[in-house]
């Protein structure tokens, strides 16, 4: 795809990705990717990802999972374990998103009306969030919900609604059941600022 040589000093292999915009080969795209991948998860759970360090990540990610996606779909001379190593790279970087999607977070009542159009098994109920993130909420319900379950989640000041996904279920001990959602698709659906969250949590 290039005639230029991989810009790590003394490598000469041709050229098969690139990351922060330098050509590299694929030894040193699955080398660096993993180097990388360590080392924002390191960071994730030790000290966290400050919102600068988020920005990068998410560039990161991008590019690295698209390189190592075509390289995987395109090239016929693949051994094996490459293969296998540009897989682990794409489920790492895509896990890592995860996790940058899940903050931040903050503590919040705000009113909303739940509903499930489960087959045999519908429910509505008036409740109020716990915790709300950009992507989603701990919600405060008394209905049993599976992983996975698909709801309607509407803002009882505003009528805004949004269709979630269950990521979770916390059963507590008085039957006071929170369980964690996740919208499908909706950008910023409680109307927050959320750098000014970030800039706060640190
Ligand atoms: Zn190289």
């Amino acid at each position: 795809m290039n005639t230029k040589p991989c810009s790590i000093a003394g490598c000469s292999q041709d050229v098969s990705a690139s990351l922060d915009g330098d050509p590299v080969c694929l030894q040193h795209f699955i080398s660096e990717c993993y180097t990388r991948l360590d080392r924002f998860e390191e960071i994730r759970k030790g000290p966290g990802l400050t919102a600068a360090d988020s920005e990068s990540v998410r560039r990161f990610i991008h590019e690295c999972t698209r390189h190592a996606d075509e390289i995987e779909h395109a090239a016929k001379d693949l051994d094996n374990l490459d293969r296998a190593k540009l897989l682990h790279i794409i489920l790492s970087a895509s896990e890592l998103g995860c996790h940058l999607r899940r903050s931040p977070r903050k503590m919040a009542a705000i009113p909303v009306r739940l509903s499930s159009e489960k087959l045999g098994g519908a429910w509505e109920e008036s409740t109020e969030t716990v915790l709300v993130s950009r992507y989603g909420a701990l919600v405060r319900c008394k209905h049993a919900a599976k992983a996975g379950d698909t709801i309607h989640v509407t803002r009882g000041d505003t009528g805004e609604r949004a269709l979630a996904r269950v990521a979770w279920q916390r059963p507590l001990q008085n039957d006071d059941i929170r369980i964690g959602v996740e919208f499908v698709s909706c950008e910023n659906f409680w109307g927050l600022d959320w750098g000014a969250v970030e800039e706060a949590r640190g």
